[in-house]
């Protein structure tokens, strides 16, 4: 789960990694109140205006509706603020990680502007090769660190963290000192690594990157971006991420899925899946792939599909305009085929059907189901098996 900038910022802070005061807002009225409140406490009335949404290079972004506004603009004093917000609140935002099609902008982030000296990046993720998080660093920071990494990897400084003692001191200080820092900014930014590293230890996160990590001319060190992903496998330990949750940046056929209990996620080809059990899914999604094909989703309806989650499951794959043909691949263990079948037609004549429809089943009770789906007068295409349905499937949909 990604959460908000805003979000990833409050979850660092208390484990030492500063950042600047900020508010989110989600109206305008909220962003002159908030800006007002910044100037009061420091004085200083420069504040940047921050779309919040799940993607970066939103400063290079460009607003839809707007093109000349990028979705990070300093302004002066609370009036200004104000207005900028009205401007970008509500409006779609497009940028490098968003796609063509971009994000709507529903919350902003109004930050104290910061006098910036120098720019890096430091991040942590968790390396499964050496079954360790790695915390890295590099100097050039504010820009792509996937294009850093792809031309000149030798720029990124890498550290693992020994899961007793977390990341030590030393392993800070030599990040610190690659970056070229020294003095207080030296001992800021040791504070900062670590706090990272513990940060995503504690709060069971796949993924966390500062970028930049700023340096300022009085030698503070603050984290100006935060991007966390959580690891949703670690939900159970942490009730409050539900408050962290935000379903306006999901896809809407994946939050559909959620309520019915599916596992989709969406891709992007032109055959529908609709498989039991994970391991099947993925091995639907490769033959696919052997024949010519390219899956349009996974999507694993579970061990106790009914016609009800057999007909949501229909839906979310035909709302899908890219798909061109259905590969239904069921092995009937616990469930039984003729249910499922039984659920096929009652779905089909639910939602209706205009593409090509390629039906394999196994297992438990196969041949009524078969028979079920033979007498149903529906058009669709029984497979012998995996590989002679992923076949028909692929040629069908050309
Ligand atoms: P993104 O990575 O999505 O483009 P960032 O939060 O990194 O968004 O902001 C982009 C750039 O805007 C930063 O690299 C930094 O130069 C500048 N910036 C961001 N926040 C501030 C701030 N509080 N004060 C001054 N400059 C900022
Ligand atoms: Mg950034």
């Amino acid at each position: 789960m990604k959460i908000h900038e805003y979000q990833a910022k409050a979850l660092l802070k208390p484990y030492g990694v500063a950042v600047p005061k900020h508010r989110p807002v989600f109206k305008p009225e909220e962003a002159e109140r908030a800006t007002q409140q910044l100037i009061e406490d420091d004085g200083n009335p420069i504040v940047v205006v921050k779309a919040q949404i799940h993607a970066g290079g939103r400063g290079k972004g460009r607003f839809k509706e707007d093109p000349e506004l990028g979705g990070v603009q300093i302004v002066r004093g609370a009036a200004e603020a104000g207005r900028m917000a009205e401007r970008m609140l509500g409006r779609t935002l497009v940028t490098i990680q968003t796609g063509p099609e971009g994000q709507a902008v529903n919350r902003l982030l109004v930050e104290q502007g910061v006098d910036i000296d120098r720019e890096f990046y430091i991040g942590a993720l968790l390396d499964r090769a050496a079954e360790r998080i790695c915390v890295m660093a590099c100097a050039e920071g504010g820009v792509e660190i996937e294009e850093v990494a792809a031309r000149t990897p030798e720029k990124i400084l890498k550290e693992w963290v020994d899961p007793v003692v977390g990341l030590a001191g030393y392993q800070a200080r030599k990040l610190a000192i690659g970056l070229g820092l020294s003095g207080p900014a030296l001992k800021n930014a040791v504070k900062v690594l670590i706090g990272l590293a513990t940060a995503f230890d504690k709060e069971d996160c796949s993924l966390a990157e500062i970028n930049p990590l700023v340096v300022t001319k009085t030698g503070a060190v603050l984290a100006l971006d935060a991007k966390i992903t959580l690891d949703d496998n670690a939900l159970y330990r942490h009730p409050n991420w539900a408050d962290l949750h935000d379903a306006a940046e999901e896809e809407p056929a994946e939050l559909e899925a959620q309520a019915y209990n599916l596992s989709y996620v969406k891709l992007d080809g032109t055959i529908g899946c609709m498989v039991n059990g994970a391991g099947l899914a993925m091995g639907t999604m490769d033959i696919i792939k052997a024949f010519g094909g390219e899956p349009a989703n996974f999507l694993d309806v579970g061990g106790g599909a009914d016609k009800d989650r057999v007909a949501a499951a229909f839906k979310i794959i035909l709302a899908d305009p890219n798909v061109k043909g259905i590969f239904v691949n069921i092995f009937g263990g616990i469930v039984h085929c003729d249910l499922v079948a039984q659920g096929i037609v009652d779905a089909v004549k639910e939602v209706g059907l205009q593409l090509p429809l390629v039906v394999r089943l196994e297992g438990t009770n196969v041949e009524a189901g078969k028979k079920i789906l033979a007498s149903s007068g529906l058009n669709l295409t029984p497979a012998e098996d995996m590989a002679d349905g992923a076949r028909k499937v692929v040629e069908l949909a050309r």
